[in-house]
């Protein structure tokens, strides 16, 4: 099974929506693997948003990321990695579809309430930049069996 990198960002946190991104996706049947809340410094966040580096936008999303702490998850599941894009919907969340975290919560391009790995290649990448080895968790999760069918679950 896949797994995805979500960070809930510092206006999720501020606006309390730590608990409804985590119930959406264990609601889902996705399996939370790890979870842990951490401060993010310019070196990793030079890191992660690589590709918007140049941008001028980037040193204020730079001071927004850094300004309070953010909550990263490591979500697992088939193909999680495209299912968790769709449940956050796209970039500028004023025009994201409702149903999605970022079309029921958000209104900004740069507030968008979560991140989430948008291909299987950075999920790889982004899960090993968040998380220690020791800090995802393999379990058995007994509602697979309701939530899967047989070779899906393997
Ligand atoms: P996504 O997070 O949807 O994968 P990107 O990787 O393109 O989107 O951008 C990373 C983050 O940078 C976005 O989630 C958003 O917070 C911010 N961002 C992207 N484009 C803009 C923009 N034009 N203005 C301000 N912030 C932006």
């Amino acid at each position: 099974m896949e797994k995805t990198l979500v960070l809930i960002k510092p206006d999720g946190i501020q606006r309390g929506l730590t608990g409804e991104v985590l119930r959406r996706f264990e609601r889902k049947g996705l399996k939370i693997v790890g979870l842990k809340m951490m401060r993010l410094d310019e070196v990793v966040l030079r890191e992660h948003y690589s590709h918007i580096a140049s941008k001028p936008f980037y040193s204020g999303i730079e001071k927004f990321m850094m300004r309070d702490p953010v909550i990263a998850i490591c979500v697992e599941g088939l193909n999680a990695v495209n299912t968790v894009r769709i449940m956050c919907g796209i970039t500028k969340a004023r025009e994201a579809m409702p149903g999605t975290i970022r079309g029921d919560f958000g209104m900004s391009v740069a507030c968008n309430v979560v991140h989430a790995s948008d291909s299987v290649d950075n999920a790889e990448m982004e899960v090993k930049r968040f998380f220690k080895k020791e800090e995802i968790f393999e379990y058995d999760k007994s509602e697979y069996e309701h939530v899967y069918i047989g070779d899906e679950r393997s």
